[in-house]
């Protein structure tokens, strides 16, 4: 199955696709996560997208197209995969129809009001893209990866200006591919609000897995 995760920034997608990665045997493909990796390792590609992700806005589309296409091409992606964070505009959606074919697209539901507060609370490994909360799903050892064993951080584009800014970019810019995939046939909405087990559960139901 080829499945996208949509929703705003913080509705929990990665830490669902974590998830669904092992019920699903498929792996997850994160846009965002690429782009960090990129930034760490200060190629030309991640030099570029700093300067938008910094201030909470999205790399050109023709920078993540290319970037998506080249990572689904992957032998690991053969079998299918779970899209998390891409697409984020309707060009993104249209490119990615001539590159795979989408089976579904998850939303998960989630009020700003709440997103704000969960991301004031959001630690990430850079070294291996694992996500936590402080309080929702902290590491066992306070800013240390369970997987890893790297030390946490807070994202820069989690400072609560910038996450303002990254919300209002989800309306404008991602929401309408609600209304894309709807039109499809493939839009299936879930309330992300209910905790980390519920959403799991409404997903697996929502997927018939
Ligand atoms: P994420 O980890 O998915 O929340 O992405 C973090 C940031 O990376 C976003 O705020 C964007 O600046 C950038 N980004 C990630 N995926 C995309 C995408 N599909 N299109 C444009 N920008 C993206």
């Amino acid at each position: 199955m080829n499945l996208i995760l949509l929703g705003a920034p913080g509705a929990g997608k990665g830490t669902l696709a974590a998830y669904l990665i092992e019920k699903m045997g498929v792996p997850s493909v994160s846009t965002g996560n690429i782009l960090r990796e990129a930034i760490k390792n200060d190629t030309p590609l991640g030099r570029e997208a700093k300067q938008f992700m910094d201030k909470g806005q999205l790399v050109p589309d023709e920078v993540v197209i290319g970037m998506l296409k080249d990572r689904v091409a992957q032998a690991d992606c053969a079998k299918g995969f779970i899209l998390d964070g891409f697409p984020r505009t309707i060009p993104q959606a249209e490119a990615l129809d001539t590159i795979a074919s989408i089976d579904l697209a998850l939303s998960l539901e989630v009020p700003d009001g709440v997103i704000e507060g969960r991301m004031t609370g959001r630690r990430v490994c850079l070294t291996c893209g694992a996500t936590y909360h402080i309080k929702n799903m902290p590491p066992k050892m306070e800013d240390v990866c369970d997987k890893c064993g790297d030390k946490l951080v807070v994202r820069k584009d989690d400072a609560i200006e910038v996450v303002r800014d990254r919300l209002a970019t989800f309306h404008k810019q991602t929401e309408p591919l609600k209304d894309y995939y709807g039109k499809q046939g493939k839009l299936k909405s879930i309330d992300g609000t209910q905790g980390i087990h519920e959403t799991e559960r409404l997903a697996v139901e929502a997927l018939g897995l």
